[in-house]
Order: C-alpha cells, then sequence, then structure tokens
C-alpha cells in the first residue's frame, strides 16, 4: 500500500512536472492554455498574459467560448463548430474574433482536444489559443492594397495587363480583352501571354524588362524599341500585329517594372496603345508623296528610291536588275491635235495599260516625267524584260486610241531595255543611261517597239 502510494505521488509528480514545462513552452511560444468543464465553460487560463489576449482572462471564466461575444465567423461555421464540441470531438485552429480591451478587434486561433476521466466520461475540454491579430491585419492590407491596385487597372480605359516575377498574368483588363479579343478569365486560368498576340511563342515587352533583360537584347526583339522618358527602367515599341482585329493592327506599348518598397522587381504593367488608324493615314500621306497624282502610279522620287533599292540589293544577291524606259510616239503632236487634256487622258489609259501588264509584285511602274514611264523589274535578265516589253507594246496598242501623227494612225510606245548585274564599281545611273540609249535606238529605227541595249556595261560600252 505504501509501495502503491509512492509509486502514485511519483507519476504525479512526473506529471505537474509535464504541465508546468507544457505552460512555459506555452508561454514562451506566446500560446495560452485554456480548460473547460464538461459544459463547456472556461475553468482556467494559463500561460497567458492579457497582452497577448487583449482581453482580462477573468472575464471569459463561467462563460462558454460562444457567450464571450464572438465574431469574425458564420453562423454555420459556428454551428458546426459547437455540435463538433458536443460530439467530443478534437478540433484545431478555429478562428474567430473578439473585441479588445482597447476596443481593436483581435483575432484568436484556437485548437482543443476533449478530456474523458479513466471511466471513459467526459470532463471537459482542454487547449491552445494563439492570438493572430498582426497576421489578419496584414492579411487584409495586402487584401485591400491587391484590391487597390485590380480597381486601378480595370478602371484604365488604356489595355493594361500585368505580369508576376514568374511571368503569370495577374491583371487583365476589359479593355485589353477588347483589343485582344481574349478575355480576363481566359487568360489567368493560364492561356501564354504570347498566345494573345502572336502566332508562335516569343516574349512580350513586360516578359523582358521582368527578366531583366539588357538594352541591346530589347532592342533586337522588337524594331522600334526605345527606353521610357517618362518612366524610369521602362520600354517602349511598337509593331504590327496581323492576328488582332479584322485585318490586324499597329500597336504602340509600354512596359514598366514593378518594385517592391525594398526595389525588389515583383512583376511588370504593360499598356497597349492601339495606333492603327495614325499608321494608316501616315501610310496613305506617304503614298500620296510618292504618287504620281495624274496617273496614280509611283512618283519620280519613289522611282529614284526604288531604284537605288533594288539596285543594292541586287549588288548584294549578284541578280540581274531591268529598267524599262517607256516613251511614248509622237506625243507632242498628239497634244497638238487633240489638245492637252485628251493628252492627259491618254497618260491616265497608258499608266493602267502598263501596270496591267506588270504582273510581278516587286515590279515598280513609275512616271519619270512628261510622257516618259519607266518600270523597274528586279531579278529579270534580258529575255524576261523582252517579254515584259513585248506584252505591253501589245497592251497599248490594244488600247486602239486613235493618232492621227502616229505610227498607224494609233498611239504607241517605245521603250527602252537594260539589264545589269550590278558590281561594286557601278551605281544605278549606269542602267539609267543604259535604257535611255536603247530608247533612242529604238525611237531612231522606226519606234513603236523595244530595243535592247547589252546586258553587260562593258560591252555595250564598247
Ligand atoms: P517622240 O516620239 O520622239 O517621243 O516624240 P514626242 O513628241 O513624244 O517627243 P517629246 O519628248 O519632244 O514630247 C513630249 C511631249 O509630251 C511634250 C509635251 O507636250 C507632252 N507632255 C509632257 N508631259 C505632259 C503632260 O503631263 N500632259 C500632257 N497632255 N502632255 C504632256
Ligand atoms: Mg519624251
Ligand atoms: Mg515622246
Amino acid at each position: 500500500m505504501v509501495k502503491k502510494n509512492g509509486m502514485a505521488t511519483e507519476q504525479s509528480r512526473a506529471e505537474q512536472s509535464s504541465v508546468r514545462a507544457l505552460r512555459d513552452f506555452a508561454e514562451l511560444a506566446g500560446d495560452w492554455f485554456w480548460e473547460q468543464d464538461a459544459d463547456f465553460r472556461f475553468t482556467s487560463f494559463f500561460g497567458v498574459s492579457t497582452d497577448m489576449m487583449r482581453r482580462d482572462q477573468s472575464e471569459f471564466l463561467g462563460k462558454r467560448r460562444w457567450e464571450t461575444g464572438i465574431d469574425g465567423v458564420t453562423e454555420e461555421q459556428l454551428a458546426e463548430h459547437i455540435a463538433a464540441c458536443h460530439r467530443h470531438e478534437a478540433f484545431r485552429d478555429f478562428e474567430y474574433s473578439v473585441v479588445g480591451t482597447g476596443g481593436e478587434i483581435q483575432y484568436y486561433a484556437i485548437s482543443g482536444m476533449p478530456v474523458f476521466d479513466d471511466s471513459g466520461a467526459f470532463t471537459g475540454y482542454h487547449g491552445i489559443g494563439r492570438n493572430v491579430t498582426a497576421l489578419r491585419v496584414a492579411e487584409v492590407a495586402i487584401k485591400n492594397s491587391e484590391r487597390k491596385m485590380s480597381q486601378i487597372v480595370h478602371g484604365n480605359p488604356v489595355p493594361t495587363f500585368v505580369i508576376d516575377v514568374q511571368h503569370r498574368i495577374t491583371h487583365w483588363n476589359q479593355a485589353c480583352a477588347r483589343t485582344t479579343g481574349r478575355s480576363e478569365k481566359e487568360m489567368l486560368s493560364g492561356v501564354a501571354l504570347w498566345a494573345a498576340f502572336y502566332g508562335a511563342p516569343r516574349p512580350l515587352l513586360a516578359d523582358l524588362v521582368v527578366s531583366g533583360a539588357s538594352e541591346k537584347v530589347i532592342f533586337a526583339q522588337y524594331d522600334h524599341a526605345s527606353r521610357s522618358s517618362l518612366i524610369e527602367g521602362a520600354y517602349e515599341a511598337e509593331g504590327f500585329f496581323p492576328l488582332l482585329g479584322d485585318e490586324g493592327c499597329w500597336l504602340h506599348f509600354t512596359a514598366a517594372p514593378l518594385r517592391d518598397a525594398d526595389g525588389k522587381l515583383i512583376g511588370a504593367i504593360e499598356t497597349l496603345q492601339d495606333i492603327t488608324l495614325e499608321r494608316k493615314a501616315q501610310a496613305a500621306l506617304e503614298n500620296l508623296a510618292l504618287s504620281d497624282g495624274l496617273t496614280g502610279v509611283a512618283n519620280r522620287r519613289r522611282f529614284d528610291m526604288a531604284l537605288a533599292d533594288e539596285w543594292k540589293r541586287a549588288r548584294r544577291y549578284k541578280t540581274t536588275l531591268a529598267l524599262l524606259m517607256i516613251d511614248i510616239d509622237h506625243f507632242k503632236r498628239y497634244n497638238d491635235s487633240y489638245g492637252h487634256q485628251a493628252g492627259d487622258l491618254c497618260l491616265q489609259q497608258v499608266a493602267t495599260a502598263l501596270r496591267d501588264a506588270i504582273h510581278r509584285p516587286g515590279d515598280v511602274v513609275a512616271r519619270y516625267g512628261g510622257e516618259e514611264f519607266a518600270v523597274i523589274m528586279p531579278d529579270t535578265d534580258v529575255d524576261g524584260a523582252a517579254v515584259v516589253s513585248e506584252r505591253i507594246l501589245d497592251a497599248v496598242s490594244a488600247l486602239a486610241i486613235e493618232h492621227s501623227g502616229g505610227e498607224g494612225g494609233r498611239v504607241s510606245l517605245s521603250i527602252g531595255v537594260a539589264t545589269l548585274t550590278p558590281d561594286l564599281k557601278t551605281g544605278e545611273d549606269a542602267l539609267v543611261a543604259l535604257a535611255d540609249q536603247a530608247l533612242y535606238q529604238a525611237k531612231q529605227t522606226g519606234r513603236n517597239r523595244f530595243c535592247c541595249a547589252g546586258a553587260r556595261l562593258d560591252r555595250s560600252e564598247s
């Protein structure tokens, strides 16, 4: 008996010391212990200071948890918690809020275990509690700032999207959805960013900014890229997007880095501006400035530019460039006989016939001046040029424009054909000079015909 009592005392001493240890751990961890009786009423708190709970623990004693003025849970959540207690189940991290002594809301996370006596009868609960207010307040602050960011993006009529450091889309506003035809839901569900703009994978400007790509890399990826003069670390670029809109669209886009308070990169925001109309207007103006007003074919300026370009290209690729110089026969007489207005009309008809006779998209028909036209034909040898010349003569003869002073009573042309494979020593003027000589020859030998200058400069010069 004595022995037995001694063992019991030893056991209870061991239990007491482990309870003490638990209290110490709880206090150090910033948690508190609580105990309830079989009627779920608080009987004690320990390992707790008022500091931690922000409430005087004595206010809770004798009350059930759901009688302590708890908030921050739905009615269903609370009913479920009470039911679990009545079922004597353990629970973990049941979260709710109470009003602290100072009036501020305090968030508690509570875990509990049912306690049973030796005979298995339920005697109450014990468990731990933790004040998680700082965590919740921080979460709410983050949520609020996220909501604010979201509202800024969504309330913006400018197409805007945001990506994070993992290149995941976090924001995609309505305007962006309208421009790209891709909804926010679709894009946030993991559709690759490139797929909204391109037919094949490639980094967007925002991707390059997030990757910290060098200026060199950015400029290599985008033709018209530049550093933003307005936003630090941001870049701007322009591009044509054939997949957007009914017939493609031009976008000007700006991508700026997003950084946290420590300056760490956390993503990028990109805004888009549809500049299709401006581009079209600009192209129309350019076209106007490079077209001949009377006939609509290229004017002399465009002819000079195209010839210089094609000459360079032919030199680089060692191909043959053909040039036709075309002059209407006895046109002075035509004006004299039928009037200047009829002369203009005739020039328009001839220009249309020339355009119709030229089939390759790379060929350029131009009004060289007065009643002279020119045709530039890249990658065309003398045989090819001769075929086209023949076709032009036939087309004008088919117009059958009456010309009493002309060859055979009809408007006709003389064509000088020149073909050259450029070398480093000669410029494109040589080709023009050759074509002029050939044209002169065509005039001299009876008009309404074409003459070919030699395919090589040295042969025709000698
Ligand atoms: P040739 O067969 O030798 O070429 O004889 P041509 O009369 O055509 O020769 P020339 O080059 O001397 O004359 C060109 C004439 O083209 C002079 C001018 O009256 C006429 N011409 C030049 N530009 C225009 C124009 O814009 N409108 C009209 N109606 N006539 C023009
Ligand atoms: Mg002339
Ligand atoms: Mg003439």
